[in-house]
């Protein structure tokens, strides 16, 4: 028998309860933010106007925090390799780590510097612009059907805050000295209409994710009207609202006309049957803040089915097995948001360093298994061009010496339709060179221009 004075040791790789607090950290200890009243800082109107949209104001609230080399090395990525410009809102600049802004994971990905790069490898040759090849599978502007039974709404192209590996960096956001964005062409209320037409004539589909940009972004007169008509088109099952700004700002659904407009939409949703819920996406567990959870428990009150965590696999943030753990127990303990999916970062220009091979994200979803229940371990998927999401240990091929793996599909995208030949093929998708064997490396170093050539056009590459 157990000596019942013995406290056990489990003795596991990852320990449990984890050692982090649930905090709002003190906005006053930033130089910028002294002053800041509870009031000022819950209300999402200051924090919109307090945002921070260039170096200057990075600067001006950081103060003396912020070192002056990675001050100078954001500042030089912003010129030589940024995809997307600065965004930040007060409440998420306020969950970076002051004592250590050069390897604080939300610094890392929300306003990169250069010296975070890679120098050699810094940009896959396979890279792209738009590298799922959404706006190819728009049916309406804007409107990205990729799979079966499910779209892809792009209400807009703003967000509260900008990520610097966003997936969408090629419509999403201001133009930045390397990336000029594509623009919407139709006037915003058509566009939504001509959306809302094709839906109502394609009763194959069941699922609209309403995204864009950030859903934060849309004014609620504007969004509401939107999910009521979608509301009314009966084959629509399921809607999912997608916004980071759960993250990033908080505040925003802590007002009271947002959450009129969302319980009204909710209970439309309830009366109807159809399950409507809120994606975020949180990418490190120091995001996980007090703010986050009431304003999910607002969102769960009005009678949202479920709010749900999209995070991105990011290297240096979150890729390794107790930053994810710790994400997911902030998570879910606290904040009442589903661990859903971490997404492999895509790959877009510039991303390499943030990039994981599938092995490692393979062993990563291997190691977080069994400490969470089933229904809240996140899958991690590999969004493979031209196929869509596949779980990482779906693959069928894998030459781990190029870093090259392929992968098959069951089912038609919207440029595919009536070519059945496509669901014979395989899919490529690229591991960050830099983590492959020296070997490997010296292979892509011998075909790097012919590769970015032959990737113009199509990433199929079995028949
Ligand atoms: S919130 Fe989403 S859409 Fe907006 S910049 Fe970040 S990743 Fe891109």
């Amino acid at each position: 028998m157990r000596d019942t004075d013995t406290p056990i040791k489990a003795g596991q790789p990852i320990p449990y309860p984890p050692k982090r607090e649930y905090v709002e950290p003190d906005w006053t200890r930033l130089p910028g933010y002294k002053g800041v009243t509870q009031e000022e800082w819950e209300n999402a109107t200051w924090q919109r106007k307090h945002t921070v949209k260039n170096l200057r104001e990075f600067k001006d609230a950081l103060g003396h925090l912020l070192p002056e080399d990675l001050a100078l090395s954001i500042g030089q990525d912003m010129e030589q390799r940024a995809t997307m410009s600065m965004l930040i809102p007060p409440h998420m600049l306020n969950t970076m780590n002051m004592a250590d802004l050069w390897h604080d994971p939300v610094r890392r990905y929300m306003a990169p510097a250069l010296a975070d790069r890679l120098t050699e490898w810094a940009n896959h040759p396979k890279a792209s612009r738009d590298s799922l090849h959404e706006h190819d599978m728009w049916v309406a502007e804007g409107l990205t059907h990729r799979y079966p039974t499910k779209v892809l709404a792009e209400m807009l192209s703003t967000c509260p805050q900008y990520c610097g590996h966003c997936t969408r960096m090629d419509l999403v956001g201001n133009d930045v000295p390397q990336v000029t964005k594509l623009k919407f062409a139709m006037p915003q209320k058509d566009r939504h209409q001509a959306m809302l037409d094709y839906l109502r004539k394609t009763p194959s589909v069941r699922d609209v994710v309403v995204s864009g940009g950030d859903i934060a972004n849309l004014h609620i007169t504007q969004l509401e009207p939107f999910v009521s008509a979608l509301l009314d088109i009966p084959n629509i099952r399921d809607i999912r609202l997608a916004s980071k700004g759960l993250i990033g700002l908080p505040q925003h659904y802590l007002q009271d006309g947002v959450l009129a407009g969302l319980e009204r939409l909710a209970k439309k949703a309830f009366d109807r049957g159809v399950d409507l819920a809120l994606h975020t996406h949180a990418n490190s567990a120091q995001q996980v803040t007090p703010l986050v959870g009431k304003a999910t428990k607002k969102l769960l009150e009005i009678g949202f089915r479920d709010v749900r965590n999209q995070g991105v696999l990011l290297r240096g943030v979150n890729a390794t097995t107790q930053e994810l753990l710790d994400l997911c127990f902030m998570l879910l303990d606290h904040a009442k948001i589903m661990p859903y999916y971490f997404y492999m970062c895509d790959m877009i220009p510039n991303s390499e360093h943030w990039r994981v091979s599938v092995a490692e994200a393979q062993q990563l979803q291997h190691d977080i298994m069994g400490y969470l229940p089933g229904f809240a371990t996140p899958r991690i998927v590999c969004d493979v061009p031209f196929v869509g999401k596949r779980w990482v240990h779906q693959v069928a091929e894998y030459d781990r010496e190029k870093g090259i793996s392929y992968w098959t599909k069951n089912y038609l995208t919207s440029i595919e339709w009536g070519n059945h030949a496509a669901l014979q093929q395989q899919y490529a998708y690229y591991d960050p060179i830099h983590t492959l064997p020296e070997s490997g490396q010296r292979w892509w170093r011998a075909h790097e221009a012919e590769m970015a050539r032959a990737s113009e056009g199509t990433h199929a590459v079995h028949a």
